[in-house]
């Protein structure tokens, strides 16, 4: 075996451990470690250490939690390496199965440029399906809620379990639903395909289904990735798993992957932390490597965490030692009147901070859900703090800004059933059954032109001219012209010849006087629209790609491009470190979760715990632990004691300070 001379001087930028794994020649190798111990940067440096030693990029996939994390460690490669990388395949497991299936969709029934169904899409076609299938029924059977249908079909997909298995372990009072729920779910399965659309269940399902039904296709990917790289391994589900074995399945390919069992939080999402502990049972020849020391954190905030997870049972035991220096403040604890009283404290203190000369990207807010940031979101803004929420509606998912791009979807993609739904259910007058018709309408005369216009992937000419008004009731004649005449507009030559410049303010100015007589604040969702316009313009790969790259988009990547406070669940706070940290809303039975205490289950109470060790661990220099004595509104008004993470903290560990 023969090492070449990596081009820098790893050894000196590593400790032992990190060092051994970056420079490790096996085959299959794990990094177990704890929180802030370089398990990111192992694996950032041995993409280096690879390209170094001649790994042309292509050969080399790395999979990690967000698209954004993927981003940063391979700008911090670059610098490393001084190579060109674009070629080199880094992103979640998402972003990397549409690249795949958008190449092959045809393989799987799907046309090239399908639709990506994000949540609210899929509860829209799931309600429409129930609809149909279940007609009045719905109301009398108390059949399950279409949030509930997914989250049983999304369990299944993300498990490998058989969802029937699901329905009756956790919803056994919906049992009697079992025939009609097996008839809306092969009817939502149908309508995706008509609709050629995919949820996001379905990239990870079809890009399995794909390799496995497609040996020449399975045989290319295999052999053309040499190294496959995992980050947040702990928090793969079965379907995650299958997709890193096959793509890691070549003769040649090495497997890399990093992780932590204590911070394993995904297992709601069928997340399964026993493929971290299982890999030296499935790779009898696993290289294991251990990192023991704690580089982020200063020395009493690393003793709170180490506190924090020991009352975890479940856990290996695993104590963290800290290579930064003594001497710093003790994390701070604070207990406040109510949650305005505990907005303000944090809100006064971040502008402390800033008024110190910290800057606003070093600081985060965490909580356990989205709600619990409604009043430090208030105070930030009351006291003009710019701050970025990760954890609550994204940009994409705005009402307005999906209203814009359901047309272009539309021109994409015509049998995107959903988009038009979404555009003729705005029609005035129009109501659910007469949009279901409209669809139908448009649907078959789409197909047709298909039917008559074989080998074509997007509609070569006028929407007028391809459907006409046959079926549709006479009173909704001008509405269904007018909506032709406009897709005309944005494509005067047919969707085949789309192009992003003209089109973004064609549509600006169709929509500017339906958003002026619906909102009140339509200045601002016009200012939405032209900043949807501008990156439109300046997007890559044109309208198709963008649209994709819309659905993709996870609120944790749209944080933190200026420089602002973050305010996060602690969910999507994974992986990520500031100097600057408060966790809020720790009362008992905020978090942990008043609905995890009253279900008694000890594996859900540890998984709060990790929780609560994955949100004290993202903090650097200061952290600050708050709780309201009182919050809600005025039907839920209710006293909280402090969460007991924070009293089974050793009293000597922090310092109690008044609001
Ligand atoms: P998490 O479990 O939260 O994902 P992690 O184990 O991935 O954490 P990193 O994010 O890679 O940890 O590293 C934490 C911090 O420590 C980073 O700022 C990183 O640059 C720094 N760090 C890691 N190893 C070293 C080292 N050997 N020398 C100096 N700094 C280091
Ligand atoms: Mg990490």
């Amino acid at each position: 075996m023969s090492l070449s001379f990596p081009s820098r001087d790893y050894a000196a930028e590593l400790n032992p451990e990190q060092y051994a794994a970056v420079m490790s020649q096996e085959r299959h190798v794990l990094v177990i470690a704890g929180a802030g111990s370089g398990k990111t940067r192992t694996l950032t440096y041995r993409v280096a250490r690879l390209l170094d030693d001649g790994v042309p990029p292509w050969r080399l996939l790395l999979l990690t939690f967000t698209n954004k994390a993927a981003r940063e460690m391979l700008q911090r490669v670059t610098e490393l390496t001084h190579t060109n990388i674009s070629q080199l395949w880094g992103g979640t497991f998402h972003s990397v199965a549409y690249r795949i299936l958008r190449r092959h969709a045809e393989r799987l029934g799907f046309r090239a440029g399908f639709t990506i169904l994000d949540g609210d899409d899929r509860r829209s076609m799931i309600r429409a399906v129930v609809k149909k299938v279940m007609g009045s029924m719905v109301k009398k059977d108390r059949f399950p809620k279409p949030e509930l249908l997914l989250s049983i079909l999304s369990l299944a997909a993300n498990t490998g379990k058989n969802w029937e298995d699901i329905l009756l372990r956790d919803y056994a009072i919906h049992a009697q639903h079992r025939d009609a729920i097996d008839s809306v779910f092969k009817a939502y399965t149908e309508q995706k395909l008509e609709s050629n659309a995919m949820d996001f269940d379905d990239l990870l399902l079809n890009l399995v289904r794909l390799l496995r039904e497609n040996d020449d296709l399975r045989a290319d990917y295999a052999e053309r990735f040499l190294h496959v790289l995992v980050d947040e391994y702990q928090d793969t589900n079965s379907l995650q798993e299958e997709i890193i074995s096959l793509f890691s399945s070549g003769a040649q390919c090495s497997l890399t992957v990093v992780g932590d069992d204590a911070q394993s939080i995904y297992s709601w999402r069928g997340a399964d932390v026993q493929h971290i502990l299982d890999f030296e049972k499935r790779y009898s020849d696993a290289r294991i490597y251990k990192i023991e020391t704690n580089y982020r954190s200063v020395p009493p905030i690393l003793s709170v965490s180490n506190a924090a997870i020991a009352q975890n049972t479940g856990q290996f035991a695993k104590e963290l030692r800290a290579a930064r220096p003594g001497g710093a403040p003790l994390p701070v604890v604070v207990s406040a009147g109510d949650s305005s009283v505990e907005a303000f404290f944090v809100a006064g203190r971040i502008d402390e901070l800033l008024a110190s000369g910290m800057q606003g990207k070093d600081i985060a807010v965490l909580y356990r859900a989205h709600s619990h940031s409604l009043e430090v979101q208030m105070a930030l803004a009351r006291a003009h703090i710019p701050f970025r929420v990760t954890s609550g509606l994204r940009f994409f998912e705005q009402a307005h800004i999906k209203d814009a791009l359901a047309y272009l979807r539309l021109l994409v993609n015509p049998f995107d059933a959903t988009a038009l739904l979404r555009i003729v259910e705005a029609f005035p007058g129009v109501g659910a059954v007469t949009a279901q018709k409209m669809v139908g309408v448009w649907l078959r005369q789409v197909r047709a032109w298909f039917e008559a216009h074989p080998g074509e992937s997007l509609i070569s000419e006028p929407h007028s001219r391809v459907i006409g008004c046959k079926g549709i009731s006479s009173r909704h004649h001008p509405l269904w012209s007018e909506l032709l005449a406009f897709l005309d507009s944005l494509h005067p030559e047919g969707a085949a010849f789309l192009t992003s410049a003209d089109l973004m303010n064609t549509l600006l100015k169709h929509l500017e006087p339906k958003l002026r007589s619906a909102y009140d604040n339509a200045d601002e969702r016009l200012e939405d629209l032209s900043q949807l316009a501008a990156s439109l313009s300046s997007a890559e790969g044109g309208v198709e790609e963008f649209l994709s790259q819309a659905s993709l988009i996870s609120g944790v990547d749209e944080a933190a491009q200026d420089d602002c406070v973050t305010l996060s669940t602690v969910h999507q706070a994974k992986g990520l470190e500031w100097k600057v940290v408060f966790v809020i809303f720790l009362g008992e039975g905020l978090f942990p979760l008043y609905r995890v205490i009253m279900n008694g289950d000890p594996k859900l109470m540890e998984e709060e715990t990790r929780l609560f060790y994955v949100a004290v661990t993202r903090a650097e220099d200061r952290l600050y632990l708050t709780y309201p004595r009182y919050n809600g509104g005025s039907y839920d008004y209710r006293y909280y004691q402090p969460s007991r993470f924070l009293t089974s903290l050793p009293p000597e560990m922090v310092e109690v300070q008044e609001p």
